[in-house]
């Protein structure tokens, strides 16, 4: 697959009254060509501050980009101005939020709100951008689009609202979609159809996505890849199979036995959630940044910054029980614990 994005050693602040927040520490990873990339962490991982950095959406200042690159098809969007930011957003990298009723314009119908995203980017005549508004409508399934066009946002349900703005940021065929937190707002039910509506769509129109969010449960059947951000760093990163079933860092197993499953009852009924609070990231330790919360941490936890292990192809765990002198700790998971039972029973038959 070909490369569209590659950020390398980012580091993001924002400098405040109280002192400067290191909200992202030397953070790199790449974007391939027709996937989706979930980024998933708590509140405060830095997660949404390294997707809105992507197209600069961080307000500079207080927000500073202290290091690093963020190259789309070569060229560092650390380099642009506003006014050339002004042109990829939206034309090669659209985003989508998780309230849609604070991006959307309620004064303006939601026909007029797609028209305008388009004409601000191409050249069209108003009767041929029309046409193209309908199809996006048509497109995210809004049902009845000629009626639906007139109307205003507060007159569309949360759902309708987040299929509007999908349309808004699709309707330029961005290179890349950002979705922060897309179903967050919404019920369940609405949640897995607007998910299902983003994996459609990419397979229609091949755009690469990036998923933000905090659930681990939103990402198991959207993306291929999979990001896990803790206190501003990469802890972990591999396919959606090497996290859900693989993974190697403690705070992924935190995050995974905190996800609800049917198929998945503990003993006693409930579900773990991991105790502590995030790092405060006005003075980041200069170890391990989950030690405080970490069973397993060990002295040099607090000492040293954890590596990036290559734990299997293309899997990597910034987490020390992965040093080949670290004693032997195995995936605790509920989900990985069902894994090697169903191996045994094949095994045995
Ligand atoms: Fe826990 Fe140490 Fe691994 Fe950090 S490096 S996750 S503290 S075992």
């Amino acid at each position: 697959m070909k490369k569209i994005l590659e950020v390398k050693n980012l580091e993001v602040s924002f400098d405040t009254y109280a002192g400067e927040v290191q909200a992202v520490r030397d953070v790199s990873f790449d974007l391939y060509e027709g996937e989706t990339l979930a980024i998933v962490g708590e509140s405060g991982s830095g997660k949404s501050v390294t997707a809105k950095s992507l197209i600069r959406l961080n307000p500079e200042p207080p927000a500073r980009y202290k290091a690093g690159e963020i190259l789309l098809h070569g060229e560092n969007i650390l380099d642009k101005k506003e006014k050339e930011m002004q042109k990829i957003r939206g034309s090669k990298i659209g985003m989508i939020f998780q309230d849609p009723m604070t991006s959307l314009n309620p004064t303006m119908t939601v026909g007029k709100q797609i028209i305008e995203a388009l004409m601000k980017h191409q050249k069209v005549a108003k009767s041929e951008a029309r046409k193209v508004a309908l199809e996006m409508l048509r497109m995210v399934q809004i049902p009845n689009p000629e009626k639906r066009f007139d109307e205003y946002p507060h007159q569309f349900s949360g759902g309708m609202r987040q299929r509007v703005m999908i349309a808004i940021a699709l309707v330029c065929n961005p290179q890349i979609l950002i979705a922060d937190e897309p179903t967050t707002a919404l019920d369940v039910t609405i949640q897995a159809q607007i998910l299902d509506l983003m994996k459609n769509l990419q397979e229609k129109i091949k755009t690469s996505i990036i998923l933000i969010t905090h659930d681990l449960g939103v990402v198991a059947h959207s993306a291929q890849r999979i990001i896990v951000m803790y206190g501003g760093k990469i802890v972990e990163s591999g396919t959606t199979d090497q996290i859900f079933y693989k993974s190697r860092h403690p705070y992924t197993w935190g995050l995974l036995n905190s996800v609800p499953r049917l198929d998945i009852h503990k003993e006693d009924g409930r579900l773990d959630s991991i105790e502590g609070t995030p790092p405060d990231l006005f003075a980041p330790p200069q170890g391990c940044p989950f030690a405080d919360r970490c069973e397993y941490a060990m002295e040099i936890c607090r000492k040293k910054m954890p590596p990036q292990f290559e734990t299997g192809e293309n899997h990597h765990s910034a987490c020390w029980l992965n040093h080949e002198f670290a004693p032997k700790v195995e995936n605790p998971t509920q989900i990985a614990k069902k894994l090697q039972k169903e191996e045994v029973q094949m095994r045995e038959q």
